[in-house]
């Protein structure tokens, strides 16, 4: 019902996906349907991912459509994003298909809820993903998502051990709900002993929306409280996200500890790699996908129609 059809485009920063480490600073073109396989109680987009009305999806497109919008608006990747897209997997395998003809990648904002076969089906179109981590318990999806942990993992795996998707991971820190200390200690140490330490995490901060209007937001302290214990645990690439924490925006060589990626929210303001990634100051690369120079396309957010 949703093939062809989506609830909006735009242009996005990667930044904003969040990814930190694929080609930072570049023009992303954005897109979700309607509809979600997850139903989580403090979902930000929930008048699209609850959504039954086809009023939703007003902006019509099809694959060689967005690969061309794409282009045309100089856009180095296409995310699709907003609600999840293993549900519109067919529509996103033909626009993703679409868009490797234009030499555009492709990438992938999921929480990664999807069984083994459909999975490797989607991800060999995909070339970066950010995945949420919503938690490190079956009781918080179970209780707020209405759905399962154990297949999160496989996906993070799969994506890590499998693959060559570039990954980040996303956790929403929800006051009282996933952000004790002893669950961020197993959430991080995880993913060192099964991802490894190159991966970067994001901790973003919750504010009251849809069913959860009862809850405080997070505060910057806590986020801070979780980047440093994710650290502790080996983390080397550790982001705070939705406030603002200049430290928390900042990716630091793992060698020397300078700063080599500067950012004031989804803007870069510093940049100290080489054209080949690596370190200015020890020559140590940096993980991730970079081209020679940063990109330049800052804060800005600009809504689109595709067939004008
Ligand atoms: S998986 Fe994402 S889009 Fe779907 S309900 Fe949860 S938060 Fe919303």
């Amino acid at each position: 019902m949703t093939y062809g059809r989506s609830s909006g485009f735009c242009i996005d920063p990667i930044e904003k996906k969040p990814l930190n480490h694929y080609l930072p600073g570049t023009p992303v073109l954005s897109f979700g349907t309607a509809g979600c396989n997850l139903a989580c109680k403090f979902c930000q987009n929930w008048d699209i991912s609850k959504s039954h009305e086809m009023d939703t999806l007003a902006a019509q497109a099809g694959p060689h459509d967005i690969a061309r919008a794409a282009a045309r608006y100089q856009c180095r990747s296409v995310a699709y994003t907003y609600n999840d897209p293993v549900i519109f997997h067919e529509y996103a395998i033909d626009v993703a298909q679409a868009c490797h003809e234009q030499g555009i990648g492709n990438i992938a904002v999921t929480a990664g809820y999807v069984c083994a076969e459909p999975r490797a089906e989607f991800f060999q179109y995909m070339d970066a993903a950010n995945i949420d981590l919503k938690a490190f318990s079956q009781r918080f999806y179970k209780k707020l998502c209405g759905g399962d942990f154990q297949p999160v993992l496989e996906t993070l795996e799969y994506l890590l051990k499998e693959t060559s998707v570039w990954t980040e991971i996303t956790t929403l820190l929800i006051p009282g709900e996933n952000d004790s200390d002893a669950e961020l200690d197993q959430l991080s140490s995880w993913i060192v002993d099964h991802l490894g330490v190159q991966v970067p995490l994001h901790f973003s901060a919750f504010h009251p929306s849809w069913k959860m209007l009862d809850y405080p937001s997070t505060s910057v302290q806590s986020l801070q409280r979780a980047r440093e214990i994710a650290m502790r645990n080996g983390l080397r690439y550790v982001y705070t996200g939705n406030v603002y924490n200049p430290q928390g925006d900042t990716t630091f060589c793992h060698v020397c500890g300078e700063p080599v990626i500067e950012r004031n929210g989804y803007t870069l303001t510093g940049w100290a790699l080489d054209s080949s990634a690596h370190c200015r100051h020890c020559h140590t690369p940096l993980a991730g996908v970079f081209e020679a120079t940063a990109g330049d396309w800052g804060n800005r957010r600009l809504a689109i129609a595709i067939n004008e």
